[in-house]
């Protein structure tokens, strides 16, 4: 059977070759712990882990020692939260964030209210962005941390994170931030953007899965954190486990690659996508989800009115391979689609198009045209939705 075209590269991206030959020595011949200070094995390992450390540091603006490898954002966000939720339960139990982050965001959260914390979650405007107002008015004496992405990973929407960690260094706030869509793809920069967290993933980036990283500032301010994994005190007592060596140069390679091709990649991307928008949006019925300008180049989100999702998807799944607004498996209307206000039936029939490094304009041109066709027959068939 023919593959589907791969267009849901928010969800993983494929290894690059690159990355998988740089990784490759160290499965089977520098197979070293790093911990291991009495040999060569150990040091052959322990300089590629610190060589990658370097580039993950410096391609975000920060310090070597800043870096704390974890095995993706979803650890990365509850080491954040959690970990200052714990360092700072003097000082303050209230938290910020936003209605449309990541489970991984949410729901950490979720439980720290279940121990008495206070969790404000912000709405956002009908484009998806958050208003900055909003946010000032939330923000109190005993706010610990807000916590905003850089990029959604369904409509791609880039919030204002300058601004926020602004706000909230001028009142002594930390501010997190999960940049697992945007590292690679946008510039971030913790200095300038005031970034005090920062959570980081390679597969999203076309390095390995299973590898991340949480950047947490050491000076102005000095980011305490109480480590959520405790064992052989590796990452100077933050993570303790066996670095994942192979994993790790990796995701320094990937990230690497990434920025290396990031501008001509994102102009490339960006062009494909208007296409395919050009194409989509003389779809009657069509609505994009999300704002077009304030917006990943790679991503696209929109609904059918009068469509049944299950049918559309069952329609497309031999051509296309993408995700749809029904959230995961639970069949749930997604929680970011709803925050922008869109009704359960426009949830259920939607589509996020996520553009790669290896989709290709006749790719497109195929899914845009299978899309319509179903489309088509979908709104002859009179549905079950109202
Ligand atoms: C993919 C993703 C995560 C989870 O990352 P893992 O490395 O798979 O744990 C968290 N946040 C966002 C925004 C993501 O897109």
């Amino acid at each position: 059977m023919k593959r589907p075209i791969y267009l849901d590269n928010h969800a993983t991206t494929p290894v690059d070759p690159q990355v998988l030959e740089a990784m490759l020595p160290y499965f089977t011949e520098q197979f070293g712990n790093p911990a291991s200070a009495g040999h060569m094995y150990g040091w052959e390992a322990s300089a590629a882990v610190e060589r990658a450390r370097e580039i993950i540091a410096s391609s975000i603006g920060a310090e070597p020692e800043e870096i704390v490898f974890t095995s993706g954002a979803t650890e990365a966000n509850n080491l954040a939260i959690k970990g200052v939720a714990e360092a700072y339960f003097e000082k303050g139990r209230h938290i910020v964030t936003v209605q449309t982050e990541h489970r991984a965001v949410l729901d950490p959260c979720a439980y720290l209210e279940t121990l008495g914390f206070e969790i404000t979650y912000l709405p956002v405007q009908a484009n998806g962005l958050l208003d900055l107002s909003l946010l000032e008015t939330a923000l109190r004496k005993d706010t610990v941390l807000v916590s905003v992405m850089a990029a959604n990973n369904e409509i791609g929407v880039l919030q204002p994170i300058a601004q926020i960690g602004a706000l909230c260094h001028e009142r002594g706030i930390l501010f997190h931030c999960d940049a697992a869509q945007a590292i690679a793809k946008i510039a971030i920069n913790v200095q300038t953007q005031n970034i005090d967290l920062l959570s980081l993933t390679a597969h999203k980036i076309y390095g390995p899965k299973g590898i991340g990283a949480l950047y947490v500032r050491r000076k102005n301010p000095r980011v305490n954190l109480a480590p959520q994994l405790h064992g052989g005190g590796q990452e100077r007592g933050r993570r303790s486990g066996t670095l994942y060596t192979p994993q790790i140069v990796g995701f320094a390679k990937a990230v690497e690659l990434g920025l290396a091709q990031m501008t001509e990649e994102n102009t490339r991307i960006r062009k494909l996508r208007d296409r395919l928008w050009a194409h989509l949006k003389t779809i009657e019925g069509i609505h994009l989800n999300g704002d077009l300008e304030q917006r990943l180049p790679q991503n696209l989100n929109v609904s059918f009115e009068k469509i049944d999702g299950a049918a559309l998807l069952l329609g497309l799944r031999n051509t296309v391979a993408l995700s749809t607004g029904s959230a995961c498996s639970s069949g749930k209307p997604s929680h970011v689609l709803t925050a922008l206000g869109r009704s359960p039936d426009l949830c259920r029939a939607s589509l996020r198009f996520g553009l790669g490094r290896f989709t290709t304009a006749p790719e497109l041109d195929t899914v845009a045209s299978s899309l319509s066709q179903t489309i088509t027959t979908l709104q002859k068939i009179p549905s079950k939705a109202p």
